[in-house]
């Protein structure tokens, strides 16, 4: 199964990412955690990323492109991958797609989490307070959202126009919203059968 979990920022891709790996069996691959690896590692990569991350900036696609090739080319991913963070904007879901086609992997099914503005500010402030991500300060936070409706949102359109995309309610107890979206990965499965 290759997938992508779309939605904006704080909508739950990564909590929900981590709880299907287990059951699909293929990796969590987050360009988020990636960059994140790279900051904590001090590597050259990390130093770029820190200030545009903390900014709630997007880092380049060029830059994207190749963290994102690199990862999808690593043994772990050959069965398949739950993509979360990627792709960002229009360019990135035309590189991604290109990738795909190029080592005969099309995507199956694109799920975006669909959340409320307020939650997703309740819920970046919880776990700024948690986690310390200095890019969920609620000015920061705002920002990604502005970035998120100009440049991410535009993306659901492109895989709607392709089949692809399930729009599942990302509202609730975490059990329901893993619920929703195994249900969503069925009828994907019968679909595809
Ligand atoms: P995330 O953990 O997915 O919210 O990502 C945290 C930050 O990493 C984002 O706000 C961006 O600065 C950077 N980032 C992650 N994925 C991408 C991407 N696909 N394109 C550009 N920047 C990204």
């Amino acid at each position: 199964m290759r997938l992508v979990l779309f939605g904006a920022p704080g909508s739950g891709k990564g909590t929900q990412a981590a709880r299907l790996k287990q059951d699909l069996g293929i990796p969590h691959i987050s360009t988020g955690d990636l960059l994140r690896a790279e900051i904590k590692a001090e590597s050259e990569l990390g130093k770029k990323a820190k200030s545009i991350m903390d900014a709630g900036q997007l880092l380049s696609d060029d830059i994207m492109l190749g963290i994102i090739e690199d990862r999808l080319g690593q043994a772990d991913a050959k069965p398949g991958f739950i993509l979360d963070g990627y792709p960002r904007n229009l360019a990135q879901a035309e590189a991604l797609d290109a990738v795909l086609a190029r080592i005969g992997q099309p995507l199956d099914v694109v799920i975006k989490l669909d959340v409320p503005n307020e939650a997703i500010v309740d819920r970046c402030v919880v776990r700024f307070n948690k986690e310390g991500r200095p890019d969920d300060n609620p000015d920061t936070v705002k920002k990604r959202l502005a970035i998120y409706a100009d440049q991410t949102a535009p993306v659901a359109a492109f895989y709607e126009k392709r089949g692809k995309l399930k729009v599942v309610d990302g509202v609730g107890e975490l059990d329901d919203v893993t619920a929703r979206i195994k249900t969503a990965l069925g009828q994907t499965t019968a679909a595809s059968a």
